[in-house]
């Protein structure tokens, strides 16, 4: 029987799923976090519940997808790399170039690279994914699934900035967006779990993981998202600023003595969030136990980061003019009750309540909010991987 490999490469891990098919059989599946970190952790989950766990430093993607194929194998998950016959790579920025999933060419890849100036922590993980899979599987059915695509049904008064017209028509400067697949996933799961027609729905996604985004998805199609023309925009993340002031960069240029914006926009992108406020790590669960232990600025990045969420939500509830259900997702949505209480307490004047009991629960589907909240609050685990294994079929068949 044949397997199919979703992967997920983020900027700081490395999800993959092993489908077994025809059936959608999840096989294998597995995370590779904190990659390029000290103590990376590696999670094989395989069998009758048994699970692979080791924790070494692993340096960069390809290394990941190297340990990743050699473990499989090792483990008895695979009996040979050609029992794979294809494999979709989640990939962040498609620019206007890619309005949906694609085969993957040699040119394809060419383009995913280019656009890395959109996303220049996903994209280049994406790429060496893809290449690392190329080298080890050169002839299977290859497909990357991009994260901007759910968004290009948003209007021009949302992907628009207000600046000079003609560099959107000349460079294509505007909004695009990311994590495309996973808004689309929980609020199509959202519609189902309400028993009510996505088309009739006001959802608010909050998609908080190391990178973080917030999308107002109107009756099924994204209207407006958090990220903006690359993933820097937006909410406070684990490395990344979020929304700052365009004006604030030749400020601290002039200050730092750092005359290349390179420099400047690296450091937004890699040592501002949750990581630069508190001097301590990206990372939530560091954050969360040292603020628990007194740390001072480790609470400040706590606050800052429901503080930029809360007012998201607000704003998509002014931009769709009312919402009906507000779903948290991703590594920090789906595990972090106080970070999902604290949020929507502070919001309670729209008429949301969180139920403490449904609350106290990790990475499982359940209506999160009271009986009498008039938003629904709901916890989903995301699940990309399944949207780039359908996708991954779908040229398959047409192959
Ligand atoms: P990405 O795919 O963007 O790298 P993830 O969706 O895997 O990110 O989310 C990673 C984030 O989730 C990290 O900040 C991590 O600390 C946080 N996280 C994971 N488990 C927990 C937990 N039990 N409590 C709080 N935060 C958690």
């Amino acid at each position: 029987m044949s397997k199919i490999i979703a992967i997920n490469a983020g900027s700081s891990s490395l999800k993959f799923t092993l489908y077994e098919m025809p059936g959608e059989v999840t096989v294998s599946s597995g995370i590779i976090e904190r990659i390029g970190l000290k103590n990376s952790i590696f999670t094989i989950k395989y069998g009758d519940g048994q699970k692979y766990n080791v924790v070494e430093d692993i340096e960069n993607h390809e290394v990941a997808v190297e340990k990743l194929m050699k473990q499989l194998k090792e483990l008895g998950i695979i009996a040979d790399f050609s029992e794979i016959t294809g494999v979709g790579h989640r990939v962040v920025a498609g620019g206007e170039l890619f309005k949906e999933s694609t085969l993957i060419t040699d040119n394809v890849l060419e383009k995913i690279e280019e656009l890395s100036e959109l996303a220049p922590l996903h994209n280049p993980a994406n790429a060496t994914g893809i290449r690392a899979f190329k080298k080890l599987l050169p002839e299977i059915t290859s497909v990357a699934v991009f994260d901007t695509a759910f968004h290009t049904t948003m209007p021009k008064e949302n992907y628009l900035y207000s600046i000079p017209m003609e560099y959107y028509d000349d460079f294509a400067a505007r909004k695009y967006g990311a994590h495309g697949t996973s808004h689309q996933y929980v609020s199509e799961r959202a519609a189902d779990m309400l028993g009510k027609p996505l088309e009739d729905l006001k959802i608010i996604t909050c998609h908080l993981g190391n990178g973080a985004s917030i999308t107002a998805v109107d009756g099924g199609v994204s209207v407006d998202t958090s990220m903006g023309f690359t993933p820097l925009a937006g909410v406070t993340m684990g490395t990344r600023s979020g929304d700052i002031d365009a004006s604030l960069l030749p400020y601290l240029m002039n200050k730092l003595e750092i005359t290349d914006i390179n420099e400047m926009i690296n450091i937004l992108n890699k040592k501002s969030g949750l990581l630069g406020l508190s001097g301590i790590s990206s990372d939530m669960r560091d954050i969360e136990e040292a603020a628990e232990a007194g740390n001072d600025r480790a609470q400040t990045a706590l606050d800052i980061f429901h503080n930029r969420v809360q007012k998201y939500i607000g704003q998509y509830i002014a931009v769709m003019n009312g919402v009906d259900a507000i779903v948290f997702t991703a590594g920090i949505g789906e595990n972090a009750a106080s970070t999902r209480k604290i949020i929507i307490d502070g919001i309670s004047w729209f008429g949301c309540e969180i139920d403490d009991e449904k609350n106290n629960i990790r990475g499982e589907e359940r209506v999160i909010s009271s009986e009498d909240s008039k938003i629904k609050v709901l916890l989903i685990p995301t699940d990309e991987e399944l949207v780039i294994l359908r996708d991954v079929v779908c040229f398959a068949e047409k192959a």
